[in-house]
């Protein structure tokens, strides 16, 4: 059964027709559920009580349940496990940022488009735990909105559990209702959704009309390592990926952020950095190196900080823009899918079920 979130403005009229009712219920309704945030139909006091019932038996509010949440240190970064209506656990990230420092009063989350990833990279706990399923556009925006409801957000990262690429469908759905002027209306620019290298998809994304930012998954400047790094890689080799970004910046101008999380040992090198300027050498792009939150028994290391920073500089010494990312929420394992792969909980404060 879908849920309100799934529906499209569009399609919420077209089924509010077929309920005898005016279709400008439906933009009451769609307000309700996008400008106002309202948790349930029961807040929309302006659409007829008959009409609330029906709605909410043929289109429930997602059943998503929070049921753990941690909290940084510093209190800026929040990480969700919240189950959705089959029992599959997922996660949410909300990333807060000091508002001393220069991205001054962003608030981002970090949502999951599966539950599970198939493409199996060796250092993410979600790859290793395998696929589950795609979720829903509503699921997505649920996750969004249940932040949405406790602080005013001004970015979403589609970096959380999943290769979003791989469900393209649904979490464009999602983007174009939290894009929507009537409801959420996030600019899309502020919009990022990360991908490990479908180079279908990012033809596709290219071509849209909506243009959001494009994040992609490096993490070796040569084919062979990366095989090694992600096992799926060779459906889509290193010369392919990064001739869909140079046309994705041809046809939309917007800089590609690369992420390369940095192993130890493994790809921090200056070399394989030398390599990576070559790789990356006239792609209008940004490299967000990411030092690796360890997993259980992944054998992989994070590097020490001076390997970061001598990565770092042989980028940026061959023009190629470069930052390490800053670490937000690491004692809580904010990287992709450790939360759900952990027994022992660092500050578990919620525990609704
Ligand atoms: N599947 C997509 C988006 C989700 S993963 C992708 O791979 O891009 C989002 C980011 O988290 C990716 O850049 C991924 O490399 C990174 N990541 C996964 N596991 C990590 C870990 N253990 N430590 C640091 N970053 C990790
Ligand atoms: Fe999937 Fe991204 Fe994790 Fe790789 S890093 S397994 S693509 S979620």
């Amino acid at each position: 059964m879908p849920y309100l979130y799934d529906l499209s403005l569009r399609e919420l009229e077209s089924h509010v027709q077929t309920l005898a009712a005016p279709s400008y219920r439906a933009r009451q309704v769609w307000e309700w559920a996008y400008r106002h945030l309202a948790p349930s139909y029961d807040e929309m006091q302006n659409v007829p009580a008959s009409l609330r019932a029906r709605l909410a038996q043929d289109l429930p509010f997602p059943a998503l349940t929070v049921v753990h949440e941690l909290v940084s240190d510093d209190a800026l970064t929040r990480k969700r496990l919240i189950r959705l209506h089959d029992g599959k656990l997922i996660e949410g990230v909300l990333m807060r940022y000091d508002p001393r420092s220069d991205s001054r009063g962003r608030a981002t989350v970090c949502v999951s488009s599966q539950a599970g990833c198939a493409i199996g990279c060796v250092f993410c706990a979600t790859g290793q735990g395998g696929f589950e399923r795609n979720l829903s556009a509503g699921e997505i925006l649920a996750q969004i909105i249940g932040f949405a409801r406790e602080q005013p957000l001004t970015n979403v990262v589609f970096m959380g559990m999943g290769e979003p690429m791989a469900n393209y469908r649904e979490v464009w759905r999602a983007i174009e209702t939290l894009n929507a002027p009537e409801g959420i209306g996030m600019a899309a620019r502020h919009i990022t959704i990360s991908t490990v290298g479908l180079v279908p998809s990012i033809n596709k994304l290219a071509g849209e009309s909506l243009q959001v930012g494009l994040a992609v998954s490096l993490h070796a400047p040569d084919e062979a390592l990366r095989e090694r790094l992600i096992p799926t890689a060779h459906r889509f080799p290193l010369p392919d990926i990064i001739d869909a970004c140079r046309a994705y910046i041809a046809k939309t101008g917007r800089r590609v952020t690369f992420e390369y999380c940095l192993m130890d040992g493994v790809n921090d090198s200056t070399e394989q950095a030398r390599a990576l300027a070559a790789l990356l050498a006239g792609v209008l792009c940004h490299v967000n190196l990411i030092p690796v939150n360890p997993t259980a028994n992944s054998g992989i290391h994070r590097p020490a900080r001076s390997r970061s920073i001598a990565f770092q500089r042989e980028l940026v010494a061959r023009g190629i823009p470069c930052t390490v990312r800053v670490e937000k929420g690491v004692e809580i394992s904010a990287a992709c899918g450790q939360l759900r792969s952990e027994t022992g909980m660092v500050a578990v404060i919620d525990a609704r079920s």
